[in-house]
């Protein structure tokens, strides 16, 4: 098999289980990973015809519990990502949690987890085309740590590529096939020696990272790109605004300069992956003094302990997964 050389490791590659025994949902049965396979002519791998989600489990060892996070959030966003693209008739968000929650409690995780719903084109033809096809859905999840490294900030640059626009492939829906434009961003701030990537938007105001959406820190406010900039509508960054309305940090959606990011206070990075990432310099130049800023602490510690079911005041965030059913 070849593989394409990389400089840098893949983060989150931690001692992977044997992933073909982890239980799956694939085409209305719970089955092993390695036994849920597509023809290889299936509408979604031609064209990327398909969307899906990535939402977190986390296990609190201290309460032998995993919780998982956002599912309604998640499962709302799958929705209308699968609308869209022309995908209806899927379960309700009710019924489709019931089928997350099977997922993660059938492969009894004691550890961190990623849970991928996804709905896909399944139809067997050649076409480029969204109508007239059929779907399904599948949902699968796996063992997973830090995407990102959140216990410092990290180096981060601007990327040549520029974030998909509303015109041409709309953020707003997770496409697996849009997935290539933040995969070359990232790949290009890697092999340029940075950890993650400040994708801009065609008219050059900063969007978004790779897979994360971003906030920046100027005078103890808080401002992050609107949703009219091409990015991901976030559950983290909503999240984040929920923090920061909590913790009395005021918050602003406003466009954002290239160049704001240099004389920033605080920079970091948010998603259901990276979690709470500060940015320790952009294209180059260190944020603030270099060193995670106060409020991102802040916010991080709060995200951390309030995604494990540590704080009443966002329990309505999580899930538990065994409940003794
Ligand atoms: N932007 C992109 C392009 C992403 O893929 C993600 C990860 N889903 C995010 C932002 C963060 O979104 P969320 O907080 O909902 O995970």
């Amino acid at each position: 098999m070849a593989t394409t050389p990389a400089s840098a490791p893949a983060v989150a590659a931690a001692a992977q289980p044997d992933l073909h025994s982890l239980i799956c949902f694939f085409q209305g049965e719970y089955v092993k990973l390695g036994e849920a396979k597509l023809p290889l002519m299936t509408h979604a791998f031609l064209y990327g015809t398909a969307v899906f989600e990535g939402i977190r489990a986390y296990w609190n060892p201290d309460e032998k519990q995993l919780y998982a996070l956002r599912v309604k959030e998640h499962l709302v966003r799958l929705r209308n990502s699968s609308r869209i693209m022309l995908m209806s008739d899927l379960p309700s968000v009710e019924d489709f949690t019931e089928i997350v929650k099977q997922v993660l409690r059938r492969n009894n995780f004691q550890e961190d987890a990623y849970c991928r719903p996804s709905v896909y084109k399944n139809t067997e033809a050649i076409g480029v085309k969204l109508h007239g096809l059929t779907h399904d859905y599948y949902v699968l999840a796996v063992p997973m740590g830090d995407y990102i490294d959140t216990s410092k900030g990290i180096p981060t640059g601007t990327v040549s590529w520029r974030r998909t626009s509303d015109t041409s492939i709309p953020s707003r829906s997770k496409i697996t096939g849009s997935y290539v434009n933040p995969a070359f961003s990232k790949t290009e701030a890697m092999l340029n020696g940075f950890d993650e990537a400040i994708v801009l938007t065609a008219d050059g105001h900063v969007s978004e990272g790779s897979a994360e959406n971003l906030f920046m820190v100027r005078d103890g406010v808080l401002i992050t790109p609107p949703v009219s900039d091409d990015i991901l509508e976030g559950i983290t960054r909503a999240g984040i605004m929920e923090i920061a309305a909590h913790l009395g940090i005021s918050v602003k959606e406003r466009q954002i300069d290239r160049t704001e990011l240099y004389i920033a206070d605080e920079v970091f990075f948010c998603g259901t992956g990276a979690q709470v990432s500060p940015v320790a310099s952009v294209d180059h130049r260190p944020v603030g003094d270099g060193q995670v800023g106060p409020i991102s602490r802040q916010i991080s510690k709060t995200y951390f302990d309030a995604v494990r079911g540590k704080l009443d005041a966002f329990r309505h965030w999580v899930i538990p997964i065994y409940t003794g059913e």
